[in-house]
């Protein structure tokens, strides 16, 4: 899970008695916060996607801050009206990222973990956002959710893939100066919040006890 920052105005589409949640400006806006990615498993550009109603249960479900961007497996198949209280990655005060591990697998279909941090405190909220991110990641119930699951643990591996390609370059001894200072501005890059699987990539340099200590400071958003 990543930071989000709802720093665009509420949509013209959202002002009307209406409210059409599902109109282009709605879902242009939601594109850009969100980075192009679902709040919940990071995909990026999903070919499915939909407008998620954070808390199901709220009155005000059509507001633009209950409005989050989600691929369909997610938000229809995952979570439902059932996860209404959620950990808030739009919410300024709560640091998302850092409240859960998510650990990158080593082989494209190993069980991925996602746990509480450290030092986060247990709270309804963490035990739900957990369960919700496990069922992305772990569940394989149905026939459908275990391909799909099959699909999106592949899309992990691939890109955590790169990102240790570049981190064996950087620390490998042999490695032309010019060569690692490369590899240097791709860790970099990779650490941005708007890359695919972003919380897997930033952990995978926080748990290192010499990459942490070099890159940890570009993790901002
Ligand atoms: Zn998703």
């Amino acid at each position: 899970m990543f930071n989000v920052k709802r720093d665009v105005p509420t949509p013209e589409s959202l002002k009307s008695a209406g409210k059409n949640y599902n109109n282009p400006d709605v879902l242009e806006a939601l594109n850009k916060i969100f980075h192009s990615k679902c709040y919940i498993c990071e995909i990026k550009e999903p070919t499915s996607i939909a407008v998620e109603h954070f808390n199901a249960d709220n009155p005000n479900r059509t507001d633009w801050e209950n409005l989050y961007f989600a691929c369909t497996r997610c938000n229809s198949n995952l979570k439902g009206n059932r996860y209404n209280n959620l950990l808030d990655p739009a919410d300024p005060e709560t640091d998302v990222f850092r409240l859960v591990h998510h650990r990158a697998p080593s082989t494209p279909n190993t069980e991925i973990t996602i746990s509480k941090a450290t030092d986060t405190p247990d709270s309804k909220e963490i035990s739900e956002t957990l369960e919700l991110i496990n069922l992305a990641f772990n569940d394989a119930s149905t026939g459908n959710r275990s391909v799909s699951r099959s699909f999106l643990r592949k899309k992990v591996f691939k890109v955590l893939a790169k990102v240790s390609r570049e981190i064996e370059k950087w620390c490998d001894e042999d490695t032309p100066r010019h060569k690692k200072k490369e590899a240097e501005q791709q860790i970099i890059h990779f650490l941005r919040v708007d890359q695919e699987f972003s919380a897997f990539i930033r952990w995978l340099i926080l748990d290192d006890l010499e990459l942490q200590p070099v890159f940890g400071h570009y993790i901002e958003d």
